[in-house]
């Protein structure tokens, strides 16, 4: 193990951010611990720390001093994963956290670090900089030259407003492109951005699509999507949307007009998998691109975090088989969470299925949720064998490892 010093970063109640060189914090991996030299890196360009309201950071030698301060956390930037998440103790009335991937951070020699690794480029996902008004004027044109698409209305404000890049690469005509489809949805993940229990205590970051978009609609946008951007994707099932695959005969459809004008290009299904038969109608329609979210490859963890109506996990798994049978690419969004996915059951879950399943892909993604509120979802683990492990193990199966689909 790499001996470290690790000072305890921490903010006040008003959300400054102080560090404490002589107080070792802990962090948790699933066990509360000290964190490892080789768990830490300064925090890139991009990290967002966040403080925890309500929470009092945990550290290795108890002082009165750490009642008055509030816990800090770092959101990291795209292409990173995270390793361990901060230890905290929740204090009388502590309010529900919103859904942010909640990074342990620290001091080191004056600097923050956080307990994270580089697992892609994030050359696609990178901030987007426009002219003034450059964005707002491409999206006018767009719009008007098909002022009656519903989806094209949607688009402008999940570009505009929300600042989505994949609804925004639709009026840059470039790379993947969103094509949202559906408001309705078979799960109800405890983390869904786009809908939420009622007593979840926190709004839900994006809103979904309220309305049914046709086929026309979708076909015309993705046409002109892959027209302008040779080389380009158009995916249905975006984070602001419930299941794609419940829309199957419009999506159907969508991709048999997208097909009849051209061959260019690839279309993707972004899916929770539950529905095989359904994915199926979509490959024989011409589907060319699959990825499949799950966060645990066990079934009572992943049934305790989607809360699925109708279907199992081994439908979820059935799907991805079938697609790589019929030589789609196949991507994996595996949402990870320290001290779940780097249980030692569920990577040898991970490597029973993917040795078996050769993927083309395991794209991993920081689970955005309160870490208690999961713990006391799925448990905490018995033998958690680290982040770095798991991902190690996964990549030994012979997939590729990163966190997104790169265009170029
Ligand atoms: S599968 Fe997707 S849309 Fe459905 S509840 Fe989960 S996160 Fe939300």
């Amino acid at each position: 193990m790499i001996a470290v010093r690790a000072g305890l970063a921490y903010s006040d109640a008003g959300g400054r951010i102080y560090f404490d060189e002589s107080s070792a914090p802990l962090a948790d991996g699933g066990a509360v611990r000290p964190p490892r030299g080789d768990e830490l890196i300064p925090a890139p360009p991009g990290t967002v720390p966040t403080m925890l309201p309500g929470r009092m950071p945990l550290v290795e030698t108890a002082e009165g001093k750490a009642e008055r301060r509030t816990a800090l956390a770092a959101l990291l930037p795209a292409g990173y994963t995270r390793l361990l998440v901060p230890a905290y103790r929740e204090r009388d009335g502590a309010p529900t956290l919103p859904l942010f991937g909640y990074t342990f951070a620290c001091s080191i020699e004056d600097t923050l670090h956080v307990a994270a690794i580089k697992t892609d480029e994030g050359e696609d996902w990178s901030p987007r900089y426009f002219g003034a008004g450059e964005l707002e004027r491409l999206v006018d044109e767009r719009c008007r030259r098909d002022p009656d698409n519903r989806v094209l209305a949607q688009l402008r404000v999940c570009a505009l407003d929300y600042g989505c890049f994949t609804a925004q690469n639709v009026f840059r005509e470039r790379g993947e492109a969103a094509l949202p489809v559906s408001p309705k949805c078979n799960a109800r993940c405890l983390g869904c951005i786009s809908e939420l229990d009622a007593d979840a205590g926190i709004p839900a970051p994006q809103t979904r699509i309220d309305f049914e978009t046709t086929a026309a609609e979708l076909a015309r946008i993705a046409c002109e999507h892959l027209a302008g951007a040779p080389g380009g994707i158009v995916s249905f099932g975006q984070g602001c949307e419930g299941e794609p695959l419940l829309r199957t005969p419009a999506l159907a459809s969508a991709i048999a007009q997208i097909r009849a004008a051209t061959t260019d290009g690839t279309i993707n299904l972004n899916t929770n998998g539950s529905l095989p038969r359904s994915l199926r109608r979509l490959i024989d329609a011409g589907l060319d691109a699959v990825r499949v979210s799950l966060n645990s490859f066990r079934p009572e963890v992943y049934a305790k975090y989607y809360r699925p109506a109708g279907y199992r996990l081994e439908d979820v798994l059935e799907s991805v088989r079938l697609a790589r049978d019929a030589g789609l690419r196949v991507s994996l969004n595996l949402l990870t969470h320290p001290g779940v996915t780097d249980e030692r059951v569920e990577i040898e879950a991970a490597e029973s299925f993917l040795r078996d399943v050769r993927v083309d892909m395991v794209q991993t993604r920081t689970l955005n949720i309160d870490p208690a509120r999961y713990f006391a979802a799925v448990g905490r683990p018995v033998e958690p064998l680290g982040m770095r492990v798991a991902l190690e193990r996964i990549r030994a199966c012979g997939t590729a490892l990163g966190n997104f689909t790169h265009t170029h």
